[in-house]
């Protein structure tokens, strides 16, 4: 296709804006699909991606309308997944920016347009839903102006639902994004948007073609990882699979090239010709290392053998994360796995339990801290990464510890601003920045990543009612005054439950564990005390009361099917529960006790 020939364009909407829906309209006027084919939200094609409406894969659909060749980048639009977007946003020329009309835009949208502007996209406004009532498209025009500072005179209004405007916005994709640049006569150089394996063809690669021909049985090189592989397939997605003799410059679409594993495949990668190789690489190059760390294991320690079949599959699919065998005394065998983030590890772990049908206990999640040890008789002072709060070393050998920082940004409405700086300063943050874009705060602020994976972005999103947005980025190790609190239950430590925090906060921490424990563990017919404690010294302490006998009876003597509901129940528990010096625990306790509420 010749470059004046093509548009790349993603979508870019505050969730429930309508992106999926006009996504598929799109796909439905340009012809993808046949109307009987057309099954609702084509793109999203997770189970989990459609109930929580989250794009975690990136796609790619190639459109034809009027002779031009568009291909639509759908993103991610998760901070976790941060790397994945602006790698498909620099695929593209420009972005469509879908607002509803009765909402107005919404903090959620700002880090993303802000980044498609990083990019030079040209952004074309969509005020989307049209047909609502409650729809006001000028007030929405003055928002995009304002807080966006992007002119929206002649932003398309639209409904993705009744098929209104689909045409115009076609139109808009083709006069006002810009073709890509590029030289089919250079050396190739593609980039490496994104990959996933596929159980018939083995590892797809989405690919950006900036330079040069992709063909069919040309010998490729990823530059950054060194090995050469021989392209079988070259094609593109309409959304059906498409096989297509070459991609030129400009060009967005996939190939395989009989890989194995997607471990071997990096997202930001550059693919040249292995015979006439570019000079050099595509800029941005950036490797994705995991950031959270927790233990998963299973309920029934049969199910064992089971989770790491099901692990070693979904990691066919998903280079980002990261596991390896762990043991734990109360626990058993599990694994020790590694996040981009806390959604990251919410939906590995839900993928686990709905797709693989395994009872999982999550424990603690934890970031990687830079323990620096002094000299010993059998080794010499060095630094060791600790990714389990279990495996700290003996305090006595150690000289220092350091922990990952972040620097985030954060949007929020001025009514909720008190309440955020108040969290961030909570959380160890040091204030960088405070500045207005519209009627909105923009605050930049240094923050422990340690204090931001338990709960920040659910305590962020409450405090705001949904309304502030956050992004964040690392900005390297700083030492902080850590130490390993320990629970005990019935004297028992829970190796599950220990953390590292701030001394500063860990008599709060420890407090909160506690009295969280007393309500999520259930009465037992003996006492149960719960403790926390820094080495040997208990810094919080509560007591689960003793259960009397004949209260269950008394409660439910006399109805008979609440009790036997009762005791269903109760089995349905068991499954679910561990034991800790005779004390059962419930699997909920466990997450439940790490969020600090
Ligand atoms: P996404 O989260 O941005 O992908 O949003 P979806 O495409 O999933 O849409 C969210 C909800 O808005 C769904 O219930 C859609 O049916 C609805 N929706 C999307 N576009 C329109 C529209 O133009 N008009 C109306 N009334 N509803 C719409
Ligand atoms: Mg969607």
């Amino acid at each position: 296709t010749p470059l004046d020939r093509i548009r790349n364009f993603s979508i870019i909407a505050h969730i429930d804006h309508g992106k999926s829906t006009l996504a598929d309209r799109l796909i439905q006027r340009t012809g993808g699909l046949s109307d009987r084919e057309m099954t609702a939200q084509v793109l999203d094609n997770m189970e989990i991606e459609k109930e929580r409406g989250i794009t975690i894969k990136a796609q790619t659909v190639r459109l034809d309308y009027k002779g031009y060749v568009l291909n639509l980048m759908d993103t991610p639009g998760h901070v976790d997944f941060a790397y994945e977007v602006s790698r498909s946003l620099a695929a593209c020329e420009g972005a469509l920016l879908v607002v509803d009309a009765a909402q107005g835009v919404e903090a959620q949208t700002l880090a993303n347009v802000y980044q498609s502007i990083e990019h030079d996209h040209e952004i074309v406004p969509v005020i989307n839903k049209i047909d609502l009532p409650a729809a006001e498209p000028d007030k929405v025009k003055a928002e995009i102006e304002d807080i966006i500072g992007l002119p929206a005179d002649d932003a398309v209004l639209a409904s993705a639902k009744s098929g209104i405007g689909i045409d115009e916005i076609l139109d808009a994709i083709v006069a006002r994004i810009p073709a890509p640049k590029g030289d089919s006569e250079a050396p190739l150089k593609a980039m490496l948007v994104d990959s996933w394996y596929d159980p018939y063809l083995g590892v797809v690669i989405l690919v950006r073609v900036v330079d040069g021909v992709l063909r069919k049985g040309q010998q490729i090189k990823f530059m950054n990882a060194g090995t050469t592989h021989l392209v079988d397939r070259v094609g593109c997605f309409r959304p059906k699979i498409e096989q297509l003799a070459d991609l030129g410059p400009g060009e967005i679409g996939f190939i395989t090239a009989q890989i194995k594993e997607i471990t071997e495949t990096r997202v930001g990668d550059t693919i040249t010709d292995a015979r006439r190789p570019a000079p050099a690489a595509l800029a941005g190059f950036k490797e994705v290392q995991p950031v959270v760390f927790c233990g998963l294991f299973p309920v029934d320690a049969n199910d064992f053998e089971k989770l790491r079949e099901s692990i070693s599959k979904l990691r066919l699919n998903d280079a980002s994360f990261s596991f390896e065998m762990e043991t734990s005394a109360a626990l058993g065998f599990g694994f020790r796995c590694g996040f981009l983030g806390l959604l990251h590890l919410e939906i590995i772990q839900e993928r686990l339990t709905r797709e693989y049908d395994l009872d999982l206990i999550t424990t603690a999640p934890s970031v990687v801290y830079h323990i620096h040890l002094t000299h010993s008789k059998t080794e010499d002072a060095h630094m060791i990464e600790l990714h389990n709060p279990a495996d700290m070393p003996d305090p006595n050998r150690i000289e220092s510890i350091e922990e990952p920082w972040i620097e985030a940004t954060i949007y929020v409405p001025d009514e909720y601003l008190g309440a955020i700086l108040k969290l961030c300063q909570d959380r160890r943050g040091i204030q960088q920045d405070l500045t207005y874009v519209g009627g909105r705060a923009q605050l930049r602020y240094e923050l422990p990543l340690n204090e931001v994976v338990f709960d920040f972005y659910d305590r962020l999103k409450s405090i705001s009612r949904g309304y502030a947005s956050f992004d964040y980025h690392q900005i390297g190790y700083r030492e902080g005054d850590l130490v390993k609190m320990s629970i005990l239950v019935n004297n028992e430590p829970v190796d599950a439950l220990s953390m590292i925090v701030h001394r500063a906060a860990a008599e709060a921490r420890g407090r909160h564990m506690c009295e969280r424990l007393k309500d999520l563990i259930p009465r037992h017919l003996f006492k149960i005390p719960i403790q926390a404690a820094i080495g040997g010294k208990v810094i919080a302490r509560e007591t689960i009361a003793a259960l009397r006998k004949d209260v269950t009876a008394k409660c439910y003597g006399g109805d008979i099917t609440r009790k036997r509901k009762l005791l269903e129940k109760q089995k349905e528990g068991k499954k679910r529960m561990r034991e800790y010096g005779s004390v059962q625990i419930p699997q909920e306790a466990f997450i439940a006790a790490l969020r600090m509420g």
